[in-house]
């Protein structure tokens, strides 16, 4: 279920009517306040509701400090708010150790707050917890000093980190949010729990011979370029981090049965945001074991940046659905009614999860969502994706140093939006023959590294009927980096290839057909301007978009090669559901009762123009929009319904249906649209 969620930092919220009244106003499902808890993980007890302390509370503060937070957060809830979550970081201590001041006053007096649960006092000073070297905060007015960063794998911080998720929980919270989360901590802490890991994947022999350590003791973690051993160093952190979520989790449930855990996972609009993290333990397939939602920390609102260029974050959505868990995502430029509406509405489209709202701007736009969410699950509820190709991005590709993996997932999948081909990703857990069977076509690009299963299952798919489009590299070595003595499709006689374009081969395999290329060029040219392809500062920043964007219209314009939709179409059958304009974009999901299926297509109107941060529109309504949508055999449609969620009211469409083919059209859409498709099977 898609649902709404606010965000904000304020250190006024306490004690405060007029607050508790706005919030009563249009309370959020979710709402995700700062450092209004019993003890700050950067500090411990400190005075004040900011992420800073001027002072150590004395126990009896922290005791009143404990009995106000549990009445507020009392008032939240009362408001409306479902469920609230507050701010703590996994990986920041604020301090002076040489001063003994901030973390470390707490330190010296760790006894004096026995009561509250902290356990006898670590042997270890906390600077011991640390590495790398403190950077100096330049808050002079607070007792902050320098922020040290202690591994999230050191017992004593976790330890402290649980206690203080603990004391959340007794006053009320629902969960928490965990932020940063990112660690390369290269020390003893690490370097023997990683041993353990290697040891609990492979044999004591696999480990001298792929790695080189000779006996536990000689284990180290791996840097970026080292094959395997930085392949399993990106998984161990990711791992690690789940560890931490779920240990967070189990303890705040100690209080509260329904308790969880909303981590960062940072940006991933732009292939410099992604990269740059690799290795830091941001690793979604894990954290999505343990946590339902992850937010994703973004800048622009979904709409249109100039002509051409489409700011969205359906891959961000894609890619958790793909892993069972659901997408957040904090875009601080949507602001205005239209771009909360878009954002909200893109959520829902991407098959559930929300837009995170910076602060409460345009609450009538999430009143009426949630009024809406609230009284339709049937629209939104226990879906699965309907699709036709299965684009695949794997993660790990990045961990083996394939940077072309990531941006042209980002290009192929903004191809496929925008000439609305209905598609999901496939991501490492769900390459599998039985998975891969639900689509017309897979799509892989610069996919080197496939295990010998994942190798199989895609040529059995192939031969059962499959369409495979292979770009680059594909499976060039096995899932332990070792090249493979010939190149998967090597296994299609040499004879069925044919050239279908310039540098494009087809061949029929089996039952179906692969059609392979050496470069994404041949077959999708890169856009003008891509936004993914910049830099995260320049990505940040609008005004640098814009001039970056008025740039690209001053090169001379070159033909683009389009031809991987038509390609597709071709071997494996219609793929697309209408010819519409690219800036009108269409998500597909089914849920299935007995023999009564409903069909949720669902329409985002990206023509939003974007004119500054929090500004945009008018919207410029898509109209008289034509679809022909492929249903799946036996499948008769008995009524299409449209609605413009939040805004209620549901009308007939008339429509017609040919062997498997529904026609209908869209009268208008102006942001969102949902059309829902009620049909049998069997006859
Ligand atoms: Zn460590």
């Amino acid at each position: 279920m898609p649902f709404t969620y606010n965000i904000d930092y304020s250190a006024n919220h306490v004690g405060n009517e007029s607050y508790i009244k706005m919030i009563a106003d249009a309370p959020p499902a979710l709402l995700h306040v700062g450092h209004d808890v019993p003890f700050k993980s950067m500090y411990g007890p400190a005075d004040q509701l900011d992420c800073w302390s001027r002072r150590m509370l004395s126990p009896q503060e922290a005791r009143d400090r404990i009995g106000v937070l549990r009445e507020y957060v009392s008032q939240l809830h009362n408001a409306g708010a479902r469920l609230v979550i507050p701010y703590v970081c996994s990986m920041f201590i604020f301090g002076d150790v040489k001063k003994r001041t901030g973390f470390w006053e707490f330190y010296d007096n760790w006894e004096k707050y026995q009561e509250f649960g902290f356990g006898s006092k670590p042997k270890r000073d906390p600077i011991t917890w640390c590495y790398g070297k403190p950077r100096p905060l330049n808050v002079k007015e607070f007792d902050a000093g320098y922020v040290y960063e202690p591994c999230m794998n050191d017992p004593d911080w976790r330890r402290f980190l649980r206690t203080t998720i603990a004391h959340i929980a007794k006053v009320g919270y629902d969960g928490v949010f965990s932020d940063v989360n990112a660690t390369r901590c290269p020390k003893a802490c690490c370097r023997r729990l990683f041993s353990n890991y290697l040891e609990a994947r492979y044999t004591r022999k696999q480990i001298r011979e792929l790695f080189g350590f000779k006996s536990p003791k000689d284990v180290r973690m791996g840097r970026e370029g080292e094959g395997l051993l930085w392949v399993e160093t990106v998984r161990f952190r990711g791992e690690r981090a789940a560890s931490l979520f779920a240990e967070l989790r189990n303890e705040g449930r100690k209080f509260r049965d329904t308790f969880f855990v909303l981590p960062n996972l940072s940006p991933f609009q732009h292939v410099d945001g992604v990269w740059r993290r690799v290795g830091c333990s941001h690793v979604f397939a894990s954290w999505a074991r343990e946590c339902p939602v992850i937010m994703y920390e973004e800048m622009h609102q979904p709409g249109l940046l100039a002509e051409g260029v489409v700011s969205n974050f359906i891959f961000q959505f894609k890619y958790a659905f793909a892993h069972t868990a659901r997408a957040g995502t904090l875009l601080y430029h949507a602001q205005d009614p239209s771009g909360v509406h878009i954002g909200i509405a893109e959520a829902a489209a991407g098959g559930g999860g929300c837009l995170i709202q910076g602060h409460y701007p345009s609450p009538e736009v999430r009143r009426k969502f949630r009024a809406h969410f609230s009284r339709h699950p049937e629209l939104f509820a226990d879906m699965l994706p309907y699709s036709f190709v299965g684009l695949v991005f794997f993660y790990e590709q990045l961990a083996w140093g394939t940077r072309s993996h990531l941006e042209n997932a980002f290009r192929i999948a903004e191809e496929l939006t925008a000439k609305h081909v209905l598609f999901d990703l496939i991501v490492e857990r769900n390459l599998r023959l039985d998975d891969l069977r639900r689509y017309r076509a897979i799509v892989a690009c610069d996919l080197e590294n496939l295990s010998d299963a994942q190798a199989n299952d895609l040529l059995e798919y192939v031969k059962q009927g499959g369409t495979l489009v292979a770009i680059g590299q594909l499976g060039k070595s096995d899932d332990r980096g070792t090249e493979r003595p010939k190149p998967i499709l090597e296994q299609i006689p040499a004879e069925s290839w044919s050239e279908v374009y310039p540098g494009v081969g087809q061949a029929d395999y089996g039952k179906g057909k692969c059609i392979k290329s050496d470069d994404l060029g041949q077959i999708l040219s890169p856009a003008p301007f891509e936004l993914f392809m910049y830099t995260e500062d320049e990505v940040n920043d609008i005004n640098k978009v814009f001039e970056l964007i008025g740039k690209s219209r001053m090169q001379p314009r070159r033909d683009r090669t389009r031809k991987l939709v038509d390609q597709v179409r071709k071997a494996a059958g219609e793929v697309a559901i209408s010819d519409c304009e690219e800036t009108l974009r269409f998500n597909a999901y089914t849920r299935t009762q007995g023999d009564a299926i409903s069909l949720m297509l669902h329409a985002v109107n990206y023509n939003l123009p974007i004119r500054a941060r929090g500004q945009s529109g008018p919207v410029v309504p898509a109209t008289h929009i034509p679809v022909k949508l492929p249903l799946p055999n036996g499948w008769r449609a008995g009524s299409i319904r449209i609605c413009s969620p939040p805004d209620e009211g549901m009308v007939e469409l008339p429509f017609k249906q040919r062997a498997a083919v529904l026609s209908f059209e869209i009268p208008k859409v102006d942001i969102y649209s949902l059309v829902e498709v009620t049909a049998k099977s069997g006859t």
